[in-house]
């Protein structure tokens, strides 16, 4: 988010870098008083300076993001961060917001010299209403604590991503994360009851509507929903909760091509309904690459396939094996499906990590599959 596009102290000068074709001109100083003005904002213990503690904020795993910038801001409030826009605004500073820094496109990398925003700070939980079926949580909830927290009350937070454990419930929104659970409850914009944000000039926009049955007015809130943070700071957010499954069953499917895949899809979603929840494509290099690269990762297929299809069925009775089973051996006979194995997590639960299958890239696998039954033989997986 910026105030002003370009900063007026900033200079061109010096060497420039070029990192994924943006050229990044080396970061101005802050004017020192400036700093001292944005350090009374936080506290001194919030507002990072130090060029090797700055480093993680300017970085990504990957590395292919490299920014630049004087000086990191952590606020812990909603007030602080207002406050923060404020004196941007006032100076023509440019901030970048940053949640988890997990984005793989760059959006949270300041590579212009931006003063950063870390939300991580902001990790409160507000309200959790089993009633309403909502949680109100600030930007910088991890979105793995947001799902553990709607579990302990027996509820669903269906957004799920290989970066659940980093990533922020802000940039989830900022970025309007798909996730694996998009088939069957949309991306996180349709997760989201209401926001609130601040806007460049300090104002705060108080959003946080429990209401599903809104029709009043303008919709504000999908303004700032995958606007990675170019119209405002989410501050926090009210999100849907949804019954939580009584049964989750995986299965890894091989077959030849992605029209099969569809044809697959258009199986399930006969033959289940509403509980398929994920129906992911990987092709042969993804996996290859994984069982490659990966650690304690196998390919739980004896054969290798062209593609594959990673597909989740929940259910709030104990019947999605048999319904997975059912799809399988229609894909089976109807020679779409070439080879296939259940998880079966509940009937065996140290069968895999469903985490690492559910990072889309990862198959991992402990223990022999279930057979699912068909008119083919299947192959049972062997260490
Ligand atoms: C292993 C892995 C798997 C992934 N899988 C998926 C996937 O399945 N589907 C998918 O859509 N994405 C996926 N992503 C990318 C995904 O968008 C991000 O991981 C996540 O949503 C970003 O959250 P974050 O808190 O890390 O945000 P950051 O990376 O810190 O920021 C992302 C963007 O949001 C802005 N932003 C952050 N917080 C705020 C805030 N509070 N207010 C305003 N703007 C803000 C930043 O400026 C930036 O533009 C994956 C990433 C990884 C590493």
């Amino acid at each position: 988010m910026t105030g002003c596009a370009v900063p007026p102290w900033r200079g061109n000068e010096g060497t420039q870098e070029t990192k994924m074709n943006i050229v990044q001109p080396p970061a101005p100083p802050l004017p020192p008083e400036l700093v001292a003005r944005f350090r009374k904002v936080v506290g001194d213990k919030y507002a990072v300076t130090d060029q090797a503690d700055i480093a993680p904020y300017v970085t990504e795993e990957r590395d292919l993001f490299r920014g630049r910038s004087p000086l990191v801001l952590r606020p812990g409030s909603t007030a602080e961060v207002a406050a923060i826009c404020k004196l941007a605004t006032e100076h023509g500073i440019a901030l970048v917001p940053q949640g988890g820094n997990t984005g793989l496109v760059g959006g949270q990398t300041p590579h212009h010299g931006e003063v950063v925003i870390s939300m991580r700070r902001m990790d409160k939980i507000r309200d959790i209403d089993t009633a309403s079926n909502t949680m109100t949580c600030e930007a910088g909830v991890v979105l793995q604590i947001a799902q553990q927290r709607a579990a302990e009350v027996d509820r669903l937070f269906p957004l799920s991503l290989g970066a659940e454990g980093s990533c922020t419930i802000g940039g989830n929104l900022s970025t309007n994360a798909g996730g694996t659970t998009a088939l069957a409850y949309g991306v996180a914009r349709e997760m989201a009851l209401g926001l609130e944000v601040v806007l460049a000039d300090g104002r705060v926009l108080n959003g946080l509507s429990k209401l599903k049955k809104d029709n009043t007015g303008y919709d504000l809130r999908n303004l700032f929903i995958g606007a990675e943070g170019t119209l405002g700071i989410i501050t926090a957010a009210t999100l849907k909760l949804f019954p939580k499954p009584r049964a989750v069953e995986t299965a890894f499917v091989g077959l030849q091509s992605p029209a099969q895949a569809l044809k697959l899809l258009s199986i399930s979603q006969n033959e289940a309904a509403g509980s398929l929840t994920s129906f992911e494509l990987l092709s042969d290099i993804a996996v290859d690459f994984s069982v490659r690269h990966g650690i304690d990762i196998r390919d739980p297929l004896s054969i290798k396939h062209p593609w594959y299809v990673l597909m989740e069925l929940s259910s709030s009775r104990d019947d999605a094996c048999a319904a997975l089973e059912a799809i399988l051996a229609k894909g089976l006979d109807e020679a779409i499906v070439d080879d296939a194995v259940i998880s079966c997590a509940t009937r065996c639960p140290r069968h895999r990590s469903r985490k690492a299958a559910r990072s889309s890239m990862t198959f991992q696998c402990r223990s022999p599959p279930c057979p699912i039954s068909s008119r083919k033989p299947m192959r049972p997986w062997s260490s």
